[in-house]
């Protein structure tokens, strides 16, 4: 672990431990966040008055169910399904629901945990949840996602509602799921409720804008990074690991603001391809036709796939981890500074383990924490909820604004809540900080629930 947590929290985060053994990735999570509260408390002495971050630390309500459904070769398996409703001090229960063989609840807790600050730096009137289930998609026919998604549903509607709990898609879950999901809550409740998913189809009451959100807001954040220190995306080589939706959109609007990206992966290994990525094979590939990313070389002759390779030794200026969490760690940092990385924005949530994270910040490089720079997903989710709530639809370009708007909102906050807190250009400190005191705030305002 890395910096010493302040004498007022550290019993807390030992209750953490106590409470939640085994369930490591929400104790790093958890000790990320704590580790820059010490200062809130001393400004703040009601917070502790109030146990506010004990109370952060509960979530209001967990949900584990077993989801069966039978495969194609008409076989019973069963799953497990999980909803963790966090935070409701600023609004519904929001965030995605994860399918991957990894979930288990301490996934599915520092994903909820993280999600309570992210959503509270968008601005906008949503709490935090996750959800999910270690259901495997990979492999599986559209008919067993459907048959798996609808059975997910059945257990879940009762838990959902546009001012309650309003799910997502991440990692597994997309376009295609959500969709069997809306179809399922719909016949099971008889009622066209748009706003309980957000992430839907363009022609039943998605938004514009959401599916390239993730990509498109972590890149803006870094931009913000960038002019802060008089400096753009124009001419820089990055990389960006993964190739699913929150890496192709990232890809996209790089290319867009004159960066080059040389590289992407999947959990197999990475390509290079020294004259940029070429993004509509990749769309293709993972898209179209949910292949793996060594078959790019198939079709780019020049371009280099690295089995089992770590995509961060390839040499880049701009690295944006959109993959999975704790996909950097120490050394992996270590080497991107070595090799002239100047800035980093976390895609994905958590992807850097805290050896990694204390590499940049010693570095004093432009470092992005996923709960900050990845926000512009579950932001223009809420802008899907304040669609649906008004029946409107509104324009791409006028979404994307927005969007845009909120993303330099957030990197603004941050910047200044680091600079209150003495901790110039730590945007791990402004986000946790901000992030923390506005939930802290309605939490005292509503008394002790
Ligand atoms: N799963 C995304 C995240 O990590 C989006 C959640 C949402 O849109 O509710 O923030």
């Amino acid at each position: 672990m890395t910096a010493q947590l302040d004498e007022k929290v550290e019993p807390i985060f030992q209750e953490v431990l106590a409470r939640n053994p085994g369930e490591t990735e929400f104790h790093q999570a958890v000790r990320e966040v704590l580790e820059s509260l010490g200062p809130v408390l001393v400004k703040n002495p009601e917070f502790t008055h109030h146990k506010i971050i004990e109370r952060i630390c509960e979530p209001e309500r967990q949900i584990i169910f077993r989801v069966p459904w039978q495969d194609d070769k008409n076989q019973v398996q069963i799953n497990r399904g999980f909803r963790v409703e966090f935070n409701s001090a600023l609004g519904p229960y929001k965030g995605g629901l994860r399918f991957h063989p990894s979930v288990y609840l301490g996934i599915i807790k520092f994903l909820g945990f993280e999600q309570i600050f992210k959503n509270s730096l968008t601005g906008l009137p949503i709490g935090g949840g996750k959800g999910g289930s270690d259901f495997d998609p990979k492999g599986k026919s559209d008919d067993e996602i459907m048959r798996f998604c609808q059975s997910f549903m059945t257990e879940l509607y009762r838990h959902l509602g546009e001012y309650t709990d309003v799910p997502a898609g991440d990692i597994g879950v997309g376009g295609r799921e959500i969709g069997y999901m809306f179809g399922q809550y719909k016949r099971i409740t008889n009622r066209y409720e748009a706003g309980i998913l957000t992430g839907k189809g363009l022609d039943w009451g998605g938004s514009l804008v959401r599916t390239e959100a993730t990509g498109y807001g972590a890149v803006f954040f870094v931009d913000e990074m960038l002019k802060a220190r008089k400096d753009s995306f124009e001419g820089k080589v990055c990389t960006v690991s993964g190739s699913g939706n929150v890496a192709i959109y990232t890809t996209e609007k790089i290319n867009q603001l004159g960066g080059k990206v040389v590289a992407c992966s999947d959990s197999n290994g990475y390509i290079y391809d020294e004259k940029g990525i070429d993004l509509e094979l990749v769309q293709q590939l993972k898209e179209v036709e949910r292949r793996r990313i060594k078959d790019y070389t198939g079709y780019r002759k020049h371009a280099k796939y690295v089995a089992k390779g770590n995509i961060w030794e390839v040499p880049c200026q701009v690295a944006m981890p959109s993959a999975t969490q704790n996909e950097i760690n120490g050394k992996d940092a270590a080497l991107l500074v070595k090799n002239g990385c100047i800035a980093v924005g976390e895609g994905a949530n958590m992807p850097t383990t805290p050896e990694g994270v204390k590499v940049f910040l010693e570095a004093g490089i432009a470092y992005g924490p996923g709960k900050a720079a990845n926000a512009g997903g579950v932001a223009t989710s809420a802008l899907e909820m304040q669609q649906n709530a008004s029946r409107d639809s509104w324009d791409f370009e006028y979404t994307e604004k927005r969007l845009q708007q909120i993303m330099k909102n957030i990197h603004q906050n941050c910047y200044e809540t680091a600079l209150e807190y003495g901790a110039p250009g730590n945007y791990v400190v402004g986000a946790n900080i901000a992030g923390f005191i506005k939930v802290a705030n309605a939490m005292v305002a509503m008394g002790v629930i």
